[in-house]
């Protein structure tokens, strides 16, 4: 595998169709599903991953019914690099988005090593499968790697740019670290079209449980319908810049559009303290204040948090066209609205429930 200069350039050879082909990993996901529309909805063929095992559990059945019309669905392990290496040379996509991985920044510590395979040494495995592929056939296909603003941990920068140097404070955040610095390496050492899309907290009815977003929202919709009484939450004294998913996914399909690959900040670039998500969600439930509701339980604290982080979306907004399109208020309160209606009907999942 000889380097070549970044400069080359890499022609993406036209189908007789003329269809793009898009690969999403972990498209059952939050971001997968809001990404899959956007491409589908942009006239892409996509074919998005699922865990082995995955694709009869409940939970992904009812994503894929709801959601996934019309996006092939193949089963991988993110950590199995023979089978990345079939889907890659089967498939031969024009862009591959890398949405699968271990998510949760708090499970993290208990599952150090899934969280690196997964996280880091998967996306090693995959660039190194770029560089075979583009060597065997002349031209590679595109790649977006979704970094993490938890990669910056205790910044003493507010707000980050793309330059503000990495303190990882998690399992989680140091195997981002690791797989944002690798992508930009094989970019820059093998001439692969590498993205990377640093991406601030972005939430949606889609959002899993374990995150503080939704486990706001569905527990105040629980105690809306008098069927809980309290808000049990770990550590309040934090700050965060929260974002919609379904604009996230924009993002990420235009920095593959870009005639040269980059690196960017996802971000709203206004962060809030968690108070603000309790305002908001309480208010949108008709609960008046989070007053007397809400306990601390140490159980929900974690080995080390990172208090404030705020991203500077400039580049997005200059050289992407970039900008939120729905704020932190709408999306807070669409998902109080949705775990609302979840609770009533019991129905899961609709496509009524994602934002536009
Ligand atoms: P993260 O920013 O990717 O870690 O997203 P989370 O939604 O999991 O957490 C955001 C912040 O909320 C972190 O600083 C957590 O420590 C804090 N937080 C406070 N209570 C809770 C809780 O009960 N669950 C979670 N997930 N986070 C909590």
């Amino acid at each position: 595998m000889d380097p070549i200069t970044p400069t080359d350039p890499q022609p993406i050879p036209a189908t007789a169709s003329g269809r793009r082909t898009a690969l999403v990993t972990g498209v059952a996901g939050q971001d997968g599903v809001y990404l899959a529309r956007h491409l589908l909805s942009l006239g892409y063929h996509v074919v998005g991953t699922l865990r082995p095992g995955s694709r009869w559990a409940p939970s992904t059945l009812g994503r894929a019914y709801a959601y996934l019309d019309g996006v092939e669905l193949v089963d991988l392990d993110q950590r199995d690099h023979e089978g990345w290496a079939a889907v890659l040379e089967g498939l031969q996509p024009h862009e591959i988005y890398n949405l699968a991985g271990f998510s949760s920044v708090g499970a993290s510590w208990g599952h150090a090593e899934v969280v690196a395979e997964t996280n880091g040494l998967a996306v090693l495995r995959m660039l190194e499968e770029l560089v075979a592929f583009r060597d065997r056939h002349g031209w590679s296909p595109r790649f977006f790697q979704p970094s993490s603003s938890e990669m910056f941990g205790i910044s003493d920068q507010q707000p980050q740019t793309e330059n503000t140097p990495h303190h990882p404070r998690s399992p989680y955040a140091a195997s981002k670290s690791f797989a944002h610095h690798l992508t930009v390496n094989y970019r820059e050492s093998y001439g692969l079209f590498t993205a990377t899309g640093t991406l601030y907290n972005h939430e949606s009815p889609l959002r899993g449980g374990q995150f503080v977003t939704r486990k706001i929202t569905r527990s105040v919709a629980e105690i809306a319908l008098g069927r809980r009484d309290e808000v049990v939450l770990g550590n309040l004294d934090v700050r965060r810049d929260w974002g919609f998913a379904g604009d996230y996914a924009v993002a990420m399909h235009r920095m593959l559009q870009l005639d040269e690959p980059q690196d960017f900040i996802v971000a709203t670039g206004t962060s809030r303290p968690l108070s603000a998500v309790l305002d908001v969600a309480f208010a949108a439930a008709g609960l008046g204040s989070s007053e007397g509701y809400l306990r601390q339980d140490p159980a929900f604290m974690r080995p080390a948090d990172v208090v404030d982080l705020v991203g500077d979306p400039t580049k997005a907004r200059e050289q992407l066209g970039w900008t939120p399109s729905v704020t932190f208020e709408q999306v807070i309160e669409h998902m109080v609205r949705v775990d609302t209606a979840r609770l009533a009907t019991g129905v899961e999942d609709s496509v009524d429930y994602l934002l536009p």
